[in-house]
């Protein structure tokens, strides 16, 4: 016996139906004679209505009042599975973040957990309870509500996971995690086991499964994460800590993030504190900065290149086109047609050559590389957008469609 948290996304409670199905698998690990708890999400689509709703009064609404209308959509989906869930006998009962509760710090909108209080819960379950709890959302020590961020219903998960020692099940549409983006690389493989840390190169490099603090959270804690389909009994991916993992390839994973821009600063000055004032200027703003690039000065003049996301990209444009003004470089550009392929494996750390294997993979298909950037498990490229899908589809064939596995 043992305890399961079993998250279900959006999509895995769009509807009634699916709600069924959503009960299958609770009863499922009932009948081997676990615990279970549910967590959910809200019904596919609704967070983005609600916040497209409060768009039409403000274009930046209210944080605080934000919170408290996103929260309805996981408040909705736990009722009506709860409903669900009885229907067939289970003994559900629906507990929203508060009532749990799942205390959070008072940043609206994307609050951190602080404390969870699992004395309730652990109650319930004694009493053969399901206890169905909201995800997303929690409440701050003075009885705000707040929400943890989209996609933090993993994190709800998780958390809730480390804190009753359980096992936690990220149900979803997909079957689980993918050495490459399926729709776009043919042959992509489901990944068995892969650990945290590649996990979270993966999540912060636009592969969507999971909520990079969720991930963060479970190497933080050690918990055991089985993402897998809502509508299949196949295994999915595990999520495990490194030490599991025997097959240490060098390329777990390949992943395509499109939405990053560069922008360039021409002729800059060549002297000390220029790349600072543009840096503190963007770090001022709260923009984040992925890939820096400085060319070779000549004549006391040198390019300085950078990327940003692409939704923060005009306003970094526009700070840097004030902070150019003042250091005297010729022009700012904006590029907004560049994409970044990655390629991440645990195996990096002791092998050699991955880089100029994947340099070379890139040249042979005639796409130049604008930026570079790595770190312990992970090289990424910038290159034309337009070349990314033939980039990913040929790092694929080249990584682990013909990659050696090395046995560490
Ligand atoms: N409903 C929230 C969102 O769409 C949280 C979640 O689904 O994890 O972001
Ligand atoms: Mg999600």
């Amino acid at each position: 016996m043992a305890v399961f948290v079993q998250k279900f996304g959006g999509t895995s409670v769009a509807n009634l139906e699916r709600m069924e199905l959503v009960a299958q698998r609770v009863e499922e690990r009932l009948k081997e004679g676990n615990e279970v708890v549910v967590v959910s999400s809200a019904m596919a689509g609704e967070t983005d209505s609600l916040i497209e709703l409060a768009k039409k009064i403000e274009p930046f609404p209210p944080e605080r009042e934000l919170d408290v209308l996103l929260s309805t959509g996981e408040q909705k989906a736990i009722a009506l599975l709860s409903m669900v869930l009885r229907r067939r006998g289970i003994k559900a009962i629906s507990l929203c973040g508060w009532q749990v509760p799942i205390i959070t710090d008072s940043v609206f909108t994307k609050a951190k957990i602080k404390k969870i209080g699992i004395q309730k819960i652990k109650n319930l379950l004694s009493k053969g309870y399901v206890p169905v709890v909201a995800g997303f959302q929690g409440v701050t020590e003075d009885w705000q509500i707040t929400t943890l961020g989209r996609g933090g219903s993993d994190t709800t998960a998780v958390a809730l996971a480390s804190a009753l020692n359980a096992i936690c099940e990220i149900f979803t549409d997909v079957e689980g995690v993918f050495t490459a983006d399926p729709r776009i690389v043919k042959n992509a493989k489901k990944i068995e086991k892969i650990s945290y840390e590649e996990m979270l190169e993966l999540s912060s490099l636009g592969a969507k499964v999971m909520q990079i603090r969720s991930v963060e959270f479970g190497a933080k804690y050690n918990v055991k994460i089985h993402v897998r389909s809502t509508f299949s009994k196949e295994e999915g991916t595990w999520i495990v800590p490194e030490e599991e993992i025997v097959e240490k390839v060098v390329v777990r994973g390949i992943t395509l993030d499109r939405n990053e821009s560069r922008i360039t600063v021409v002729r800059v000055p060549d002297r000390p504190g220029i790349a600072a004032k543009i840096f503190k200027a963007l770090g001022d703003a709260h923009i984040v900065v992925d890939m820096i690039v400085q060319n070779v000065s000549y004549e006391g003049y040198t390019d300085m290149s950078f990327t940003v996301s692409r939704n923060e990209a005009k306003k970094a444009e526009e700070i840097v086109r004030a902070v150019a003004k003042e250091i005297g470089a010729k022009e700012v550009i904006r590029d907004d047609s560049v994409a970044k392929v990655s390629i991440v494996g645990l195996g990096m750390r002791s092998s050699y050559g991955t880089a100029g294997k994947m340099f070379e993979v890139l040249a042979k298909n005639n796409i130049n590389i604008m930026a570079i950037s790595t770190s312990e498990i992970r090289i990424s490229c910038l290159i034309e957008e337009k070349y990314s899908e033939l980039a990913l589809r040929e790092l694929h064939s080249a990584f682990i469609e013909n990659g050696e596995i090395e046995v560490l």
